[in-house]
């Protein structure tokens, strides 16, 4: 069953008028992107910082509005809802951000934080509270309820940043890097519990990261951004060892491999990156490609099925 349904999501970010010009400039962060994510799976939204990623990401849990375009959940479409509406439905989606250390209130205890959601939605109940802690390894809860967020490690804030999460039953999350501020020691235990916590309660997640080989870890999915677009998607194992589009060869080269006899040839691709403010209609990679056609810089490539289930943007396979 399909929970998420995005359609030609969109997000311009107008830039301020030069003096003078009549011209309007917009960042171009989300441009046309569209994904589903079945429920119960994981899909995991991967590419380098400043690829949409992230506003993707805030433009799911309606944090901010979108340009244009549809987000369906459980087939109702969030993006127009505003007010008491957005209010209501907000209840059904979570975020876990990246910085547990930004992302908790310094000034609340762990109850408090975690006490929020369920307040909002005038739903308070410390039952839930209680659980939630539980289930993400917080126990027994009565040794962190009353405890500031200056008194936990970063490990444990991330866990009552995800209790924080969970307490109010969503039925989609999306994880924004949620580990990549972590220490390394404990990034394997906290994706080992968002995994966990996936399967006791079937959620859905949208699993946002810079890293393929965490992606491969986590996701049922993948999908590969681009300065604003969405270059390749599929099944996670099929784009990991059937890699079609030249920006995921290259960051998949770049992942190390855990065998110290194997070598995998690091791609070299071009540094001058393509002006996210008004581009042009032309491949968004073609700066850095090295297999660039001369119709990459005259059409924008469409997502086309290579394979099953295997989508891919370049026009080495239009
Ligand atoms: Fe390279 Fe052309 Fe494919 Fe873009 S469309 S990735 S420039 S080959």
């Amino acid at each position: 069953m399909e929970m998420v349904n995005v359609e030609h999501l969109t997000k311009l970010f107008p830039l301020r008028k030069r003096l003078f010009s009549r011209e309007k400039h917009y960042v171009y962060a989300v441009d046309d992107v569209s994904f589903k994510i079945e429920k119960g799976k994981i899909m995991g939204l991967v590419g380098e910082s400043g690829c949409g990623k992230t506003t993707t990401a805030k433009l799911l849990v309606r944090l901010l509005d979108p340009t244009s375009g549809n987000i369906y959940i459980k087939n109702e479409n969030i993006a127009d809802l505003r007010g008491k509406e957005l209010k209501k439905f907000r209840k059904n989606i979570q975020m876990i951000f990246q910085d547990p250390y930004e992302s908790l209130n310094p000034r609340f205890i762990v109850h408090d934080t975690v006490a929020e959601p369920l307040i909002a939605q005038g739903l308070y109940n410390t039952e839930k509270i209680y659980n939630a802690l539980e289930v993400v390894g917080l126990k027994p809860p009565e040794e962190f309820l009353f405890r500031y967020s200056h008194e936990l490690s970063g490990g444990q804030r991330q866990r009552v940043a995800i209790a924080r999460a969970l307490v109010i039953d969503p039925i989609f999350v999306v994880a924004d890097e949620p580990t990549s501020m972590l220490d390394v020691s404990i990034r394997a235990d906290v994706l080992n519990l968002l995994l966990a916590l996936r399967k006791k309660f079937d959620l859905t997640v949208l699993f946002v990261t810079h890293d393929l080989a965490v992606a491969r870890y986590m996701c049922d999915s993948i999908a590969v951004m681009y300065l604003g677009k969405i270059v390749e998607r599929g099944n996670a194992e099929e784009i990991i060892k059937n890699p079609k589009h030249p920006y995921t060869k290259a960051l998949l080269s770049a992942v190390p491999i855990p065998n110290p006899k194997a070598k995998r040839k690091r791609i070299k691709i071009g540094e001058r990156v393509s002006d996210a403010v008004n581009p042009p209609e032309r491949c968004r990679f073609y700066e850095r490609c090295n297999y660039k056609k001369d119709i990459c810089k005259r059409k924008y490539p469409k997502l086309i099925e290579c394979c099953k289930d295997h989508f891919v943007a370049c026009h080495l396979y239009g």
